[in-house]
């Protein structure tokens, strides 16, 4: 019992009173209930990889996307998480390829360019022959300062640089955003300058 409540307090938000709580819960539930979590805590590591291209979390490497012959190569969407991926995909609208960068720059909070997938991200536009880099971070305070680092991080590489924004509504995220303004703001993409500064 010790044990699991220690091993429970170390996930984020799970304090120990929580912890009891949830080690309580599957003490009285059946004994399936415990194995099923067990099972998709460990399949859930085994299964899922980051691919090697874009970022994003995967069971195969490189990713469907990335392996996508029809996708096209010379564009890429950069997003700040999985979810959003998802969320683009479902409007049918892009084409294109993704980069992930598994969060937004975020000073107050000690995430820097380093904490992010941006070094590969410089990488393959210097590598590939990307002619454009879509920002699609949520247009938020660090998903905007964090599309200005990258223009200005991208730009001197010689690629275009546009951003999704145009459009979405300020404050919200990708993931709330319908379909319909989702793909206007993928059609109307602009230059950063007369987007969304
Ligand atoms: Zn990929």
């Amino acid at each position: 019992m010790a044990r699991l409540i220690d091993a429970l307090t170390k996930l984020p938000g799970v304090g120990k009173r929580s912890a009891q709580r949830i080690a309580f819960h599957l003490l009285k539930a059946p004994p399936e209930e415990c194995a099923t979590l067990a099972k998709a805590i460990s399949d859930f590591r085994k299964d899922l990889r980051v691919c090697s291209e874009c970022g994003n979390l995967t069971e195969a490497d490189p990713c469907p996307i990335c392996a996508d012959p029809r996708r096209e190569t010379h564009t890429l969407l950069v997003v700040e998480q999985p979810n959003d991926v998802a969320t683009l995909e479902a409007t049918g609208q892009y084409h294109g390829r993704y980069h992930v960068l598994m969060g937004r720059l975020a000073p107050l909070e000690g995430i820097g360019p380093g904490e992010l997938n941006i070094h590969t991200l410089v990488e393959r536009v210097k590598g590939n022959k990307i002619k454009e880099v879509i920002l699609g971070t949520n247009p938020t305070l660090e998903g905007d300062g964090t599309s200005l680092y990258l223009a200005k991080t991208l730009e001197p590489l010689g690629v275009r640089v546009t951003r999704l924004a145009r459009g979405l509504p300020t404050g919200t995220s990708l993931e709330v955003v319908s379909k319909a303004v989702l793909a206007e703001a993928i059609a109307g993409r602009g230059k950063l300058s007369d987007g969304t500064h």
